[in-house]
């Protein structure tokens, strides 16, 4: 049977982990002769309301290092929590969990959009306000690249089993993040987080200010640019987008905050420009040792992550008037004003 060397290492994760982990099968990606499973994998606190922090992979399937790099990260949890007390004891209280490989038929493919010829991350029911020409997403047609999907059609399977999956694990947690890694854009590595469909700064714009504050404060040499994503292109159908307004609108008091991670490709090509002409070229690291140190780049931004949910204290709990001084000085960084 056809399979994936990223389904087969998660498959081999789940036989070692034991009752360690909890695995789940979200759907099945199908196209002709070709069926893959999305696996969800999940560490830690099983209490609805627990904090939760959860990692994205390999939505657009061209974008494969995505899915690798949150295989690599699911894969040094699983060993820490075979051994280290204290991620054991901040698993008690937390819950942690990884969906790499969103668009498997993608991956195989090596194609953006899902086995119809949608790109996922323009397929959620959300209009943009000034979206850039087809890149920000379109209905002309399949056969070009970010294409919506029919006006009015439900949600691609895959992107609905994902949306299920996010909201079901967020809905009454206290304190939510999720990071979906992308490739493709820029020299640099960057943390979007939303909105993607608008310009103007998003409600709880104040978190992610104190989000970026205390990622600076704590590794003051990191190579991340914090940002709002439409800062670079705003697009129509981003599926955080969709997330982040429906638990707005629906929970009582829970926070949730989806982030982004777009690895900054252009330098791989760059340092070697004949892999443009691969197909996976503008999206990977090709060479064995860019990719080895693509896969171990992001370590420390998952065990902050994972500090930053355990502790709330730190950045998502203030005052009415700490909120206000953030916001400020949020919008005077990323937005010019006060
Ligand atoms: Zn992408």
């Amino acid at each position: 049977m056809t399979t994936l060397p990223e389904i087969q290492q998660i498959e081999k994760k789940i036989a070692q982990l034991g009752s360690t982990a909890r695995a789940e099968i979200l759907t099945h990606s199908q196209f002709e002769d070709l069926r893959f499973p999305i696996y969800k994998v999940s560490f830690g606190s099983q209490d609805p309301q627990a904090p939760v922090l959860g990692f994205v992979g390999g939505v657009h399937g061209l974008e494969r290092i995505g899915a690798q790099v949150c295989v690599a990260l699911m894969s040094s949890l699983a060993e820490l929590s075979q051994w280290d007390e204290s991620i054991q004891q901040t698993l008690q209280k937390v819950r942690i969990f990884f969906i790499p490989t969103v668009n498997p038929v993608g991956i195989y493919r090596k194609t953006r959009c899902n086995p119809h010829g949608v790109d996922l991350m323009r397929n959620a029911p959300i209009d943009a306000d000034n979206p850039q020409f087809l890149l920000g997403g379109h209905r002309y047609s399949k056969k070009l690249p970010w294409y919506r999907g029919e006006e009015g059609a439900p949600m691609q399977l895959e992107a609905q089993a994902l949306v299920d999956c996010v909201q079901k694990e967020i809905a009454q947690s206290q304190l939510a993040m999720t990071l979906d890694l992308h490739s493709g854009f820029g020299l640099q590595d960057r943390l979007w987080f939303p909105y993607a469909k608008t310009v103007k700064p998003y409600p709880e714009l104040h978190l992610c200010y104190a989000l970026k504050d205390l990622l600076d404060r704590t590794y003051p040499h990191h190579f991340y640019r914090f940002e709002p994503q439409a800062q670079n292109y705003t697009t129509h159908g981003d599926l955080w987008d969709y997330l982040y307004d429906n638990h707005r609108a629906n929970s009582k008091s829970g926070i949730y905050v989806p982030l982004c991670l777009e690895m900054g490709s252009w330098l791989w090509v760059k340092k070697n420009p004949w892999q443009i002409f691969s197909a996976e070229g503008p999206f990977n690291p090709l060479k064995g040792h860019r990719h080895k140190r693509t896969l171990r780049r992001h370590n420390t931004l998952m065990e902050f992550l994972i500090r930053a949910v355990n502790s709330p204290q730190a950045w998502a709990t203030q005052n009415q008037e700490q909120v206000r001084q953030l916001d400020t000085r949020a919008r005077e960084l990323w937005y010019g004003n006060v």
